[in-house]
């Protein structure tokens, strides 16, 4: 049997480069060898956007054409609905008997991110999201998940829980291990965060020409070169840092011109909108594909949606029966 991977995102707003050269990329590229499921997170969504649920209705359709528009092939991977599978939220409760509050108070992605949304009191769910991703990892028995580096101590959280399931009850969890893409945390336009949906500060991955052109005209650049002729930093400019992803050859001649002030701020930028314009055209090219073919979009949901469903009835009775719980 092939090895599973699990991972997703969730579904507050459509997909940006970061998400590609964070995971995306991997799991375009593992769909062969692995057996792939990919999670819409409406439920996850829900813990920072509980106010808005129309909005994750409306980033559904958008977040699985962005999966088909990158090269996710549907007849390889699975891709599903997180709160059609009761099941995760089933073993989420499970799990939450044992994995103690301070654990996840101290979990550093848990701080920082609620530090960036002003939450002085932290929601429940919201505390407890890496253990609803225990759920969705485990309930597939996924043995690797491609994430940005922000993840990280999630699947450390993950793994810990997995190890303590399995000592108290049965060993029918499997230990999920992490894979990093090529950008572990791709800055966004603002110089400041990482590209964020929430933060306003991406190129999406269905921008149009005049958008990604529009926007690396507006990205924050090193502030200290205001004149053409002065020395640059290129190592805290976001627009660097997308020359070193998306137009490898050419990095170096361009950090050293930014260096010894022989580039203006402007040229660096028409060159790399160029370069991220080509990188998105055969997306571009596929998306029109899918766009234009709502039914199919919708038929490829459901089906991925019941493949996951029949595989988290078959994990739930090996938990149930592990804890005892198969009472009749
Ligand atoms: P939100 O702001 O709503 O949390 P997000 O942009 O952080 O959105 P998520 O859905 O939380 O996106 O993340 C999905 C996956 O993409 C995760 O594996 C995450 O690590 C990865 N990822 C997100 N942003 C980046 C980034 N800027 N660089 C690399 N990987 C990223
Ligand atoms: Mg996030």
């Amino acid at each position: 049997m092939k090895e599973r991977i699990l991972t997703g995102d969730r579904i507050t707003g459509k997909l940006h480069l970061g998400h590609y050269v964070g995971s995306l990329k991997n799991r375009v590229e593992l769909q062969n060898q692995y057996e792939t499921y990919l999670l819409l997170a409406d439920v996850q969504a829900l813990t920072t956007h509980f106010e808005k649920p129309e909005l994750i209705e409306q980033n559904l359709r958008n977040v699985a054409l962005d999966y088909l528009s990158a090269g996710i092939n549907p007849d390889k991977a699975t891709i599903f609905v997180q709160s059609l599978i009761p099941e995760i939220a089933e073993l989420t409760t499970y799990f939450s008997m044992f994995v103690t509050v301070n654990s996840l108070r101290h979990n550093p992605t848990i701080k920082s991110e609620a530090k960036e949304r002003g939450f002085q009191d932290m929601y429940y769910g919201f505390l407890g999201y890496p253990v609803s991703q225990t759920a969705d990892i485990t309930f597939c028995k996924a043995t690797l998940v491609p994430i940005g580096e922000d993840q990280l101590p999630h699947i450390e959280q993950t793994r810990k829980i997995v190890r303590r399931f399995n000592q108290l009850y049965k060993p029918v969890l499997l230990e999920p291990k992490p894979l990093i893409g090529d950008v572990p945390r791709l800055i966004g336009l603002d110089g400041n965060n990482k590209m964020s949906k929430s933060l306003g500060n991406a190129i999406h991955l269905d921008s149009t020409q005049e958008e990604v052109n529009e926007k690396i005209k507006k990205a924050t650049t090193d502030p200290a070169r205001v004149h053409k002729m002065d020395i640059g930093h290129p190592d805290i400019c976001p627009i660097y840092a997308y020359h070193q992803t998306f137009r490898k050859e050419g990095s170096d001649e361009i950090y050293e011109s930014c260096k010894k002030g022989q580039i203006g701020c402007m040229e660096c930028k028409l060159k790399i909108a160029q370069s991220i314009n080509d990188f998105l055209e055969p997306m571009r090219e596929r998306r029109i594909v899918y766009q234009n073919n709502p039914k199919m979009v919708y038929e490829i949901l459901m089906s991925g949606t019941e493949k996951a469903q029949l595989v988290a009835k078959e994990t739930m009775q090996e938990i149930r029966e592990a804890m005892s719980m198969n009472y009749f």
